[in-house]
């Protein structure tokens, strides 16, 4: 899960990591309140999960209480890459020296984490490590370990940050490390991580994505969830422990194990370029698909508007073929009427005979079975395109 800046934020201060004062508003008078209570100037920040705000107009600075209100006013409802602004940030303005960037990630190639460093912060990392390397220190954390304090020093210095701030970005450093370990996040990225004129360092910008696989550890994270931009179907999905992500297509489908679904999608925008019809979904049932988790997975997908057919694509393993069917039969009993689009099913692996027996004797009018892959995929696009 990605958090909010604000919600970054609040996360960093928990843990002591400096930052300033600030407080999320969803609408102008909230906004006005919120700044008077900070004082001074402030900065009004959009609240949208994604980066470049402060190009596209989402990052402004105000003069005062009522300044904050019309800035507010003006940022509410952009869009910001086809993220519309629910919400802004009214912060602590800070008056600035020297912008930089600190980052700690989940490294997967190199099976450990990995913090960036670099004295040159406010703009894309991507851009610093293109055009001036030299200035981005990149360091490979062994987790059973862990950064000290003479480590954290070793590193800031390869990002090149001058020797006046050295000591207090390498206590930021390990403060970031303790929240990332803490949090389980795969991502905490500062940008900017400021010098103020006053020569203090405090973190401007935050980014965070927290690891979901650990969130039965993490009750207090349940409270992060945006529940306002997640699909319903995928909430839906998310509480029968289905693996289901929506697509914008027609086909919907259903399979066993991740890289069958996956190379089922491929199969199906293949199969469907011919009709302008798409895949409308991921959805992974997992290798022992009883009938519950098949008729779950089947009245999700049909609740989909968009969906036009259904492909089914169980290659039979452990749990064998015979018990997927009956799997379906039940689901469809389970369903009644309110299956009442074709579904198309391609069985195969262990026990397909009886399988395909099971849903031939059940002779249910929705199901078409066929032998293959591509002949499955070829007749849900073309049931789509009708
Ligand atoms: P992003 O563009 O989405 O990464 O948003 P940031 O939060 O990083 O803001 C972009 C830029 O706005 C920063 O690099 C700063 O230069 C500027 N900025 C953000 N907060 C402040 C602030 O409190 N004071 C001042 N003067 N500038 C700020
Ligand atoms: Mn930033």
């Amino acid at each position: 899960m990605d958090l909010f800046e604000y919600q970054a934020r609040d996360l960093f201060e928990s843990h002591r990591i400096p930052v300033l004062a600030g407080a999320v508003a969803t609408n102008p008078e909230e906004a006005e309140l919120i700044a008077a209570k900070i004082g001074g100037k402030v900065v009004v920040k959009a609240q949208v999960k994604i980066g470049g705000r402060g190009k596209a107009g989402g990052v402004k600075l105000a003069e005062n209480a009522s300044d904050a209100k019309e800035k507010a006013k003006a940022i509410l409802g952009m869009d910001i890459k086809g993220h519309i602004v629910k919400k802004v940030m009214i912060a602590q303005a800070a008056p600035i020296d020297s912008e930089y960037y600190l980052a700690i990630l989940l490294d997967r190639a190199n099976r450990n984490f990995l913090v960036m460093a670099s004295v040159a912060g406010g703009m894309e990392i991507e851009e610093v490590a293109h055009k001036t390397p030299e200035k981005l220190a990149r360091v490979g954390i062994d987790p059973n370990t862990g950064i000290d304090k003479s480590q954290a020093i070793e590193i800031i210095k390869a990002g090149q940050f001058p020797t006046d701030v050295v000591d207090q970005v390498a206590e930021v450093l390990i403060k970031l490390w303790e929240a990332f370990i803490k949090e389980d996040a795969t991502l905490m990225e500062i940008n900017p991580l400021v010098k103020s004129l006053d020569g203090k360092i405090i973190a401007l910008d935050g980014k965070v994505t927290l690891d979901d696989n650990s969130s039965f550890r993490h009750p207090d994270h349940e409270s992060l969830i945006d529940h306002g931009s997640t699909n319903p179907l995928e909430a839906l999905a998310k509480e029968k422990d289905l693996n289901y992500v929506k697509l914008d297509g027609q086909v919907g489908i259903i399979g066993n194990g991740a890289g069958l679904v996956m190379s089922t999608l491929d199969v199906v925008a293949y199969a469907g370029e011919k009709y302008g019809v798409k895949p409308a979904n991921f959805l992974d049932i997992g290798g022992g698909a009883s009938a519950e988790v098949m008729a779950d997975g089947l009245s999700i997908i049909l609740r989909d508007e968009d969906v036009r057919s259904v492909f089914v694509n169980v290659f039979g393993g452990i749990t064998s073929c015979d018990a997927v069917a009956n799997g379906i039969v039940q689901a469809l009993k389970i369903l009644g009427n309110q299956a009442t689009k074709p579904i198309v099913v391609r069985l195969d692996g262990n026990n397909v005979d009886l399988g395909r027996k099971i849903l031939n004797e059940a002779n249910h009018p929705l199901i078409e079975q066929l032998d293959t892959m591509d002949g499955a995929a070829a007749k849900a696009a073309q049931l789509a395109a009708k």
